[in-house]
């Protein structure tokens, strides 16, 4: 999975700090980011590189790498800078540590652009200087990163697996069912309600199997395989689904990409070794 660096460490403990020479900057423009390319070499520039005094904010660190948000409006104009969408940090053209930087980053960049102004009283906020938020002088109001939980989810029945496909995505690829989890649910009352609201089935003997952070959606994934309960007939919700099939293990069409939490489950599953992990 992306988020998957050892032996290199994340360390997201907030600090108030000013870049330094050899501190990578990522700027966000609302829409793209920009990399540096250097012959087959991809990377966020380092602060020397980017050359633009002011103003940043402290990201997190990978091991040594310290990573800031830029914060301003005005761009450089290096001839090896360009402008790249989120979509290029599934592409895997910079290293394993700087793209799991990169979707944190739009993760954090996408929070501190829609916190500017407070949305009790509509006044400028503020950052603290001890941890990361935003405060609002003139309410008090407070915010923190936010963090959506959402399941993912793989029933399976003897060697079938139920997976669906999702309405009006280009190239729709069977996956298994996910969802946020609203207010007031556990995870586990999500994944039953998820399984129930997207193909009408009932599950149990629910066993968590693992998490992983998705910047990309501001979610936390938490994975779960569990067992179909009872009857098998799958009604699909058209809203938002084109279908869903119980497909047997052999037809699973799945190779490992390293990179998502659904293809690792649904990896674990075609390779039969999935309960060892739960
Ligand atoms: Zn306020």
């Amino acid at each position: 999975m992306f988020n998957n660096i050892e032996p290199q460490r994340y360390h997201v403990e907030y600090h108030d700090l000013v870049p330094r020479l050899g501190d990578r900057i990522v700027c966000y423009n609302g829409k793209e980011f920009l990399v540096k390319t250097d012959g087959d070499s991809i990377s966020f520039p380092t602060y020397e590189e980017y050359d633009i005094a002011s103003p940043y904010r402290y990201l997190f660190s990978i091991e040594d790498d310290r990573y800031f948000l830029y914060i301003g409006d005005v761009y450089p104009e290096e001839r090896r800078f360009s402008w790249v969408t989120s979509d290029f940090f599934r592409s895997k053209q910079m290293s394993k540590a700087m793209n799991f930087a990169g979707i944190t980053a739009f993760h954090l960049a996408k929070w501190y652009r829609t916190n500017r102004f407070c949305g009790v009283c509509g006044n400028k906020m503020e950052h603290d200087g001890i941890e990361r938020m935003m405060h609002c002088p003139e309410c008090g109001n407070t915010v923190y990163p936010r963090i959506s939980p959402a399941i993912i989810l793989a029933v399976y029945d003897g060697d079938r697996l139920l997976m669906s496909k999702y309405k009006n995505r280009k190239n729709a690829r069977f996956v298994l069912i996910a969802g946020f989890a609203e207010i007031g649910e556990s995870l586990e009352d999500a994944a039953r309600r998820e399984a129930f609201e997207e193909t009408g089935i009932r599950i149990k003997n629910i066993r968590y199997y693992r998490s992983q952070p998705w910047g990309l959606t501001d979610t936390l994934l938490a994975g779960f395989y569990a067992e179909l309960d009872g009857d098998e007939t799958i009604t699909v919700e058209e809203d938002e689904l084109a279908d869903a099939q119980w497909i047997p293990r052999e037809e699973i069409e799945c190779s490992f990409d390293d990179f998502s939490l659904t293809n690792d489950m649904i990896w674990h599953f075609k390779q039969n070794d999935f309960k060892d992990l739960i």
